[in-house]
Order: C-alpha cells, then sequence, then structure tokens
C-alpha cells in the first residue's frame, strides 16, 4: 500500500487515519516538511480552517503544502480542509490565507452556525447509484468553479459541496464521520493513478 499523510495541525485527524487504513492504506500524520516529504497523498481534515491556517505559519508547512500541491500531490480536503484548498475564499477571518490549488471561491459557514448543521442524503454519481450519506458542520459551499474544475455532487437545489481539478479533491461534508469510504476510495485511487 501506497503511504498517504493526514495534515495534523487541528481538526478530526483521527477520523480520516482510521478510514484510510480501513481501506488498507500506509497512513502517517505530517506535521513536518519531512514528514510531507514522504507521502504520495495528504488529506485535509475538517475543523477550523483559520486555526489550520495559523499553525501551518508556524509549523513552517503552508510554502512547503503549496509547492506540494503545484507539484502534483494528490489531496482531499473535508469542509476545512476544501475551504484550505480553495483559490478564492468568501467570509474568512481577518488575515485568513488558504493553501489553494483547487480554482473555486468557496464560502466558510455558508449555512449558518453550529446549530445549522444538518445530514442529507446526496447522489455522487462518481461513486456509484448508492447515495452518500453526507454531515454537515458548520459547512462552506462552492460558490464558483473555474473552467477545469468538475463539481462532483450538489444538494437538491443545484448548490455545489463537492468538486475534483486533476488531484485535487474537496467534500463541504465529512464523509469520515459518517462510515462512507468511498471519497477516500476515490483519493486514494488519485493517488495511485498519479504516481
Ligand atoms: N467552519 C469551519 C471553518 O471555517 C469548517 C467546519 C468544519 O470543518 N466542519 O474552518
Amino acid at each position: 500500500p501506497r503511504r498517504v499523510g493526514v495534515l495534523a495541525l487541528q481538526g478530526d485527524v483521527r477520523e480520516h487515519l482510521r478510514v484510510l487504513s480501513d481501506l488498507g492504506a500506509d497512513v502517517t500524520v505530517v506535521r513536518r516538511p519531512e514528514e510531507l516529504a514522504d507521502v504520495e497523498g495528504l488529506v485535509i481534515p475538517g475543523g477550523e480552517s483559520s486555526v489550520i491556517d495559523k499553525l501551518s505559519r508556524a509549523f513552517g508547512m503552508r510554502e512547503p503544502i503549496r509547492a506540494a500541491i503545484a507539484d502534483g500531490l494528490a489531496v482531499y480536503g473535508t469542509c476545512a480542509g476544501l475551504i484550505l484548498l480553495a483559490d478564492r475564499i468568501t467570509g474568512g477571518i481577518e488575515g485568513q490565507q488558504t493553501f489553494g490549488g483547487l480554482d473555486v471561491t468557496v464560502r466558510r459557514n455558508a449555512f449558518g452556525g453550529q446549530v445549522d448543521s444538518f445530514e442529507t442524503d446526496l447522489d455522487v454519481p462518481v461513486l456509484g447509484p448508492d447515495p452518500v450519506h453526507a454531515v454537515f458542520i458548520r459547512a462552506p459551499l462552492v460558490e464558483q468553479i473555474g473552467e477545469g474544475v468538475e463539481s462532483l455532487a450538489t444538494l437538491a437545489d443545484g448548490r455545489i459541496v463537492a468538486v475534483r481539478q486533476g488531484r485535487l479533491i474537496g467534500t463541504a461534508f465529512h464523509p469520515e464521520v459518517s462510515g462512507e469510504h468511498r471519497f477516500h476510495q476515490l483519493f486514494l485511487d488519485t493517488v495511485a493513478q498519479h504516481r
């Protein structure tokens, strides 16, 4: 199995480690540039994007992550992870930065606060006919996508909640907390294909 990492600065790292190891991946935590250099794919977890942003700078991880993305690293971001992959965000805190890579505009906390968290079933054609049970927690929304970006899933009203652009995948929801493994499998397949 290929070695993949979960960025472990803040967020639901453990849940991602569990799904990836259930899928047979050789998985490790990534906190330092040397650890990043050792993985063929990276998951950016859900959590608080502004905190992950700040910690990535404090830990000297921002530039290495940006360079790795530019170099073609496969990355899967859930929720805060999607925000961090977006080239453009709205509703960020003062000075908030992202790693970028996905040619999308993402709105933070698009559904309101913690009380506005919700669950729903989504049709995700790229993952097959069975719906994905999606958990949204203070979730972002993809407001705009560039030409090279595929929408992988929308809410019933058409708003985009999952995207892919080359080796980058982002979901506004958290498959890792609902026992859904197919997005992580898609990520591992991407890692395998682009080796
Ligand atoms: N609202 C959070 C943020 O801006 C994301 C929430 C989540 O990852 N569940 O980072």
